[in-house]
């Protein structure tokens, strides 16, 4: 297959999977966990012999985000939060961590326990002052997430990489592997929670990771823990994925597009103090965003609605199709009030999280019209 097929294509017919077997041009949902062998005793396909090890589901999807990525090698697991976990159970005891700050709460929160839990030093650095803090620091590990959520800020990957010589691990889950490849700016480890925009059903939890060198010892002590581990994702979800990111591109197209739109009108609203998005110019995150993001900026933006917390409520409360729900990069446009989720990390008590669908522009405008009103 050509190696100079744009993303678009590759995702159209899902890296080439199809169903040698009956001829379907969609490759088979296979959900065996065991594999037989013939009368010799040699397996019928010698990759195939149990499903926590492997699976043929798992390899197609896998072949997508790789390809999607240009990756030496790319693993899915069960969850974004297995794929971020399976990195920092590659640190040994006492290891120094750089983890940046005011991202994902699900990230920040279970990186504390585990550091404290292995004698790991843990800095937590803001976006804005990583490049500086890597430059004086010798840690084994530096893990950003860009752009983050839900302050959409902005982390210049090609220059954080040129700071430090450790691991560096970027989650790329609000740029979608479309808008952002993490491994072209210098990231060791590409890293993205399938469950949002490259599932974007709202229906399959899975995580990735995609590294820039499969002989790394990194890569090797991961895939060898998945396998024995057994932190592996079911064929069923595996299929699911494979089906979903065949729009993927189309779907991140769209949602960026919406998003900046609605982040433009949003910024302009009397009722609006403030707006953070990357596609914005007045966003401090933007120059960044413009060098290291192509095809837009993605589906992910928060606002900040005027007054405090019961009136970020009160907005959340009269919207009719921003369904009222956690998570992003769905088709179907949430929102999402993050103080009532997080109440103790300084998110602002008027900050709505918005995560923008492929719906009709007009109407997505529409509600925020009558909600703000
Ligand atoms: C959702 C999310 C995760 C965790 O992924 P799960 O699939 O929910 O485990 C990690 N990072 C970011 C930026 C996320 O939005």
């Amino acid at each position: 297959m050509s190696k100079t097929q744009k993303p678009a294509t590759i995702a159209a017919h899902a890296a080439g999977a199809i169903d040698a077997q009956s001829g379907g041009v969609v490759p088979a949902l296979q959900p065996a966990t065991t594999f037989i062998r013939d009368a010799d005793y040699d397996l019928v396909r010698p990759d195939n012999i149990y499903s926590r090890d492997n699976s043929d589901n798992l390899r197609q999807a896998e072949a997508v985000l790789q390809r999607l990525e240009n990756a030496d090698e790319t693993l899915l697991f069960p969850s974004g939060m297995a794929a971020i976990s399976a990195v920092f159970r590659t640190l040994p005891n006492g290891a120094s961590v750089i983890l940046q700050s005011g991202i994902y709460w699900g990230t920040t929160a279970w990186v504390r326990t585990f550091c404290a839990r292995r004698d790991i030093t843990l800095h937590e650095v803001d976006a804005d002052d990583l490049c500086a803090f890597c430059k004086t620091q010798n840690v084994d590990l530096v893990f950003v997430e860009t752009p983050s959520n839900p302050w959409l800020k902005a982390v210049d990957i090609g220059a954080l990489k040129a700071n430090t010589s450790a691991l560096l691990v970027v989650d790329g889950t609000a740029a979608t592997p479309i808008l952002t490849r993490a491994l072209a700016h210098g990231a060791d480890i590409a890293m993205h929670s399938a469950t949002k925009a490259i599932n974007g059903h709202s229906d399959v939890l899975a995580g990735v990771l995609s590294f820039a060198d499969k002989d790394s010892r990194t890569c090797v002590d991961i895939k060898a823990d998945r396998k024995m581990a057994g932190a592996i994702l079911g064929p069923f979800e595996a299929w699911m994925l494979t089906r979903a990111m065949r729009t993927l591109p189309l779907r991140v197209e769209r949602m960026s597009q919406n998003a900046q739109v609605l982040a433009e009108f949003l910024m302009a609203h009397p009722q609006v103090d403030d707006v953070f998005y990357p596609g914005l110019p007045h966003h401090p995150g933007h120059a960044i965003a413009l060098k290291q993001m192509t095809g837009g900026f993605g589906s992910l933006l928060s606002v900040l609605v005027k007054g405090g917390r019961e009136d970020a409520l009160r907005v959340v409360g009269k919207l009719e199709l921003f369904l009222r729900a956690t998570s992003l990069g769905g088709v179907e446009s949430l929102v999402e009030h993050r103080y009532t989720v997080e109440p103790d990390t300084g998110i602002p008590e008027n900050l709505i999280r918005v995560s923008v669908g492929i719906e009709d522009i007009d109407d997505l405008i529409g509600d925020w019209v009558q909600a703000l009103g």
